[in-house]
């Protein structure tokens, strides 16, 4: 049994991230299996000077180690690249050379997924030789894997059973970036696989983004692991808790003097695993954790 976390570090750890890496943590321990930390940073421009050294920092401060890494992203390119070449050579990627707003103008399907944009519809899914050839001359292409019609059923940890119409909602969706940068759906799927991850934990904004990597774990002949989603922390305002929320991040806690034991008190309460007036450790939670027990809605987290 292998799990991990996988934070981007385009700021400091918040709230919300440090409770499902506490989570991610504790189905490890409980199982004995081993801990991977994973610095997702191929987003350079969002990639914020120190927060990498800052957020380890945090999650030790709060009692999480890890086995083994951090690994980093960002030097793993030539392993994103080779998936990439593998999948445009056996034809289930391909490239296109469509900017975002001639996708937008072209698609006439609703919104996907928030974070995909609108529906790809196929522009270039067909071009030969020597059209791709021709448009390569002006424009560097995306890659895009081909995504066949039908719906993916798959079962989550917490929510149970799931299906998801990837062709229907996003349609062939962007493995590399016209910039080169590989996309978080492909690196995340090559790097679980490459660090033989078993049980994926993490926030359920990345729901919808799960069906996708399924398909993309069978385009590549890969084992895919088993997912749970942790339903989201909302900010007192009730809006979901993020990097807006600055507030009520881990380093702004530890700076005002709250200590790690109330700080990981407040965590594992929204969790079900302590009262309000206990100070447990992060291993004195292990016994106490069971995945099939987490609570099922999103949690809102008050100001500490
Ligand atoms: N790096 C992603 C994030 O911080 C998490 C990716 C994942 O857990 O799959 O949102």
């Amino acid at each position: 049994m292998r799990g991990r976390f996988a934070p981007s570090p385009s700021g400091d750890l918040h709230l919300g991230g440090a409770r499902t890496a506490l989570v991610a943590w504790l189905q490890v321990r409980a199982a004995g299996g081993a801990f991977v930390l994973r610095v997702e940073d191929l987003d350079q421009p969002r990639t914020v000077p120190g927060a990498e050294a800052r957020i380890l920092e945090d999650l030790r401060w709060l009692g999480l180690d890890w086995d083994d890494g951090p690994y980093r992203q960002s030097e793993r390119m030539a392993r994103y690249d080779d998936a990439i070449a593998r999948l445009l050579s056996a034809g289930q990627a391909f490239e296109c050379f469509c900017s975002r707003a001639e996708v937008q103008r072209a698609s006439r399907a609703p919104h996907g997924p928030a974070d995909d944009g609108p529906r790809y519809p196929g522009t270039c899914r067909d071009l030969d030789r020597a059209q791709a050839d021709e448009r390569r001359r002006t424009r560097s292409p995306s890659v895009r894997l081909r995504v066949e019609p039908g719906v993916r059923v798959w079962t989550d940890g917490v929510h149970g059973e799931r299906s998801d119409d990837v062709a229907a909602a996003v349609g062939d969706f962007v493995l590399r970036r016209a910039d080169g940068i590989p996309a978080y759906q492909l690196a995340v799927v090559v790097d679980d696989a490459a660090m033989h991850i078993s049980d994926v934990v993490r926030g359920d904004d990345l729901l919808s983004s799960t069906a996708r990597q399924l398909l993309l774990y069978d385009a590549l002949g890969l084992a895919a692991p088993r997912f749970a989603h942790v339903p989201l922390v909302l900010g007192p305002d009730g809006a979901r808790l993020s990097k807006r929320h600055g507030d009520i991040g881990v380093r702004v806690l530890r700076d005002r003097g709250t200590s790690a034991g109330h700080a990981l008190s407040r965590l594992a309460t929204t969790l079900g695993l302590c009262t309000p007036d206990e100070r447990p450790t992060a291993r004195e939670l292990i016994a106490r954790f069971s995945l099939g027990a987490l609570p099922k809605r999103s949690t809102t987290l008050h100001v500490l």
